[in-house]
C-alpha cells in the first residue's frame, strides 16, 4: 500500500512553517484522539497517520530528507513501534507538548478496566521424597499456608448481616471520567475509582476476621499422591489449591515440584537402579551365589565362573516402577571384585603356590586375554 504524502496529510502546503504544521496537527490529533474515537479502527489508523506525518515534518531534519528523497528517506528512522498505542507513552516523541500527551494517555491501555473476578496466584510446594518413594510412589498429607476466602463474610469483606454498598463516587461502575483542559481541548480520560479501587463497593461495617478483606490467611493440609515413576524434574499440579481468587474468581492452582534425596546405595538411570556389588577374587574365579539389595529387598544373584571385574548383571524388572505406564525398569548390579589385603603369611604362601601353577591360559577374559592384546602391541 502506497504511503500518502505526509503534506497531504495534514492538509498543509509544502512551504507550510512550523507552526503551520504544528497547528495543522493539533486540529487533526485532536480529531482522530482515540481517547475520543474509543473502539474505531479507522480513526486509530488516522491517529497513526496523523503522528506519524508530524514526526517528520516537525522534525528539521527529518522534514529536509522527506522533501527531497519522498517516504524513501525516512524508511530507516524507524517508525516501526507505530504498530500499537502501547508504545506512545514516552513524551518526547511529541515534542513541545508531550507532557500533554502524558497525560492523556493516562488512563489508555487496560488501567480504567473495572476489577472483575481475578483468578488466584498458583502456589509452589517443595517436597523431598525417598528414591523408594519415587520408585512405588506414595500419598502425603502436606502443610501449606495459603490464602483463602474468609468463611465468616464469604468472600464478601462486610460484615455478616451488612451488606456492600454501591460506590457513591463511580456510581458502583468501577471508572471515573475525567475531564482535563488542555491547549489541544478538552479531553475526557476514564480512570479506575480511587474510592473503591475500581471494584465499584464500599464495605461500611468491614468483616471483623478479614478486616474487609475477604480473605485469610489459613494453613491448610492437602492429601497428595506422588505417582510411581517421579523423578527429580517431576512437578504435581493439584487443581484448585492455589491462592484464593478476588472478587469470586476461581482459585489457583497448587504446583508440587518433587525433588529425591540420593540413596546410598542405588544410582538411578531413567527406569533402571544400578547399584555395586563386591566379590573377592576366589568367588570371581569360581562363581558363587550372593545376596544383592534391591528395591524388593535381597535378592539371590548367581556369579559364574570366570566373573571379571566391572561386568554387570541384571535382574530384570527389578528397577522402578514405569511414571502412568505398566511395567517397571532393570536393576544392574556392577561386579567389583576386590583384591584381598592384610593376608597372613600362610594365605600368602598358598598364593605363591598357586600364582606358580597359572597359564597365560588362565588369564584370558574372553576370546581374547591381556597378554595376547599385550603381544600385539609389541609386533
Ligand atoms: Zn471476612
Ligand atoms: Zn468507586
Amino acid at each position: 500500500m502506497a504511503k500518502r504524502d505526509y503534506y497531504d496529510i495534514l492538509g498543509v502546503g509544502r512551504d507550510a512553517t512550523p507552526e503551520q504544521i504544528k497547528k495543522a496537527y493539533r486540529t487533526l490529533a485532536r480529531k482522530y484522539h482515540p481517547d475520543v474515537n474509543p473502539n474505531d479502527k479507522e480513526a486509530e489508523e488516522k491517529f497513526k497517520e496523523v503522528k506519524e506525518a508530524y514526526d517528520v515534518l516537525s522534525d528539521p531534519d527529518k522534514r529536509a530528507r522527506y522533501d527531497q528523497f519522498g517516504h524513501a528517506g525516512t524508511s530507516d528512522q524507524g517508525f516501526g513501534g507505530f504498530g500499537d498505542f502501547g508504545g506512545f507513552g514516552g513524551g518526547a516523541d511529541f515534542g513541545g507538548f508531550g507532557d500533554i500527551f502524558d497525560m492523556f494517555f493516562g488512563g489508555f491501555g487496560g488501567s480504567a478496566k473495572r476489577q472483575g473476578p481475578q483468578k488466584g496466584d498458583d502456589l509452589r510446594y517443595d517436597l523431598d521424597i525417598t528414591f523408594e518413594e519415587a520408585a512405588f510412589g506414595v500419598e502425603k498429607d502436606i502443610e501449606i499456608p495459603r490464602t483463602e476466602e474468609c468463611p465468616t463474610c464469604n468472600g464478601s469483606g462486610a460484615e455478616p448481616g451488612t451488606h456492600p454498598t454501591a460506590c457513591s463516587v463511580c456510581g458502583g461502575t468501577g471508572q471515573v471520567r475525567i475531564t482535563q483542559s488542555t491547549p489541544l481541548g478538552r479531553f475526557q480520560t476514564i480512570k479506575t475509582c480511587t474510592q473503591c479501587h475500581g471494584t465499584g463497593r464500599i464495605i461500611s461495617t468491614p468483616c471483623h476476621e478479614c478486616k474487609g478483606r475477604g480473605k485469610v490467611r489459613r494453613f491448610r493440609k492437602i492429601h497428595i499422591t506422588i505417582p510411581a515413576g517421579v523423578d527429580n524434574d517431576s512437578k504435581l499440579r493439584v487443581p484448585g489449591e492455589g491462592e484464593a481468587g478476588s472478587l469470586g474468581g476461581p482459585p489457583g492452582d497448587l504446583y508440587v515440584f518433587i525433588s529425591v534425596k540420593p540413596h546410598k546405595l542405588f544410582k538411578r538411570k531413567g527406569y533402571d537402579v544400578i547399584s555395586e556389588a563386591e566379590i573377592n577374587f576366589v568367588q570371581a574365579a569360581l562363581g558363587d551365589e550372593i545376596q544383592v539389595p534391591t528395591l524388593d529387598g535381597m535378592i539371590k544373584l548367581k556369579i559364574p565362573e570366570g566373573t571379571q571385574t566391572g561386568t554387570s548383571f541384571r535382574l530384570k524388572g527389578r528397577g522402578i516402577s514405569r511414571l502412568r505406564s505398566t511395567g517397571r525398569g532393570d536393576h544392574h548390579v556392577k561386579i567389583v571384585v576386590v583384591t584381598p589385603t592384610n593376608l597372613t603369611e600362610k594365605q600368602k604362601e598358598a598364593l605363591r603356590e598357586f600364582g606358580k601353577t597359572l597359564t597365560q591360559d588362565n588369564q584370558k577374559a574372553k576370546e581374547k586375554g591381556f597378554f595376547d592384546k599385550v603381544k600385539e602391541a609389541f609386533k
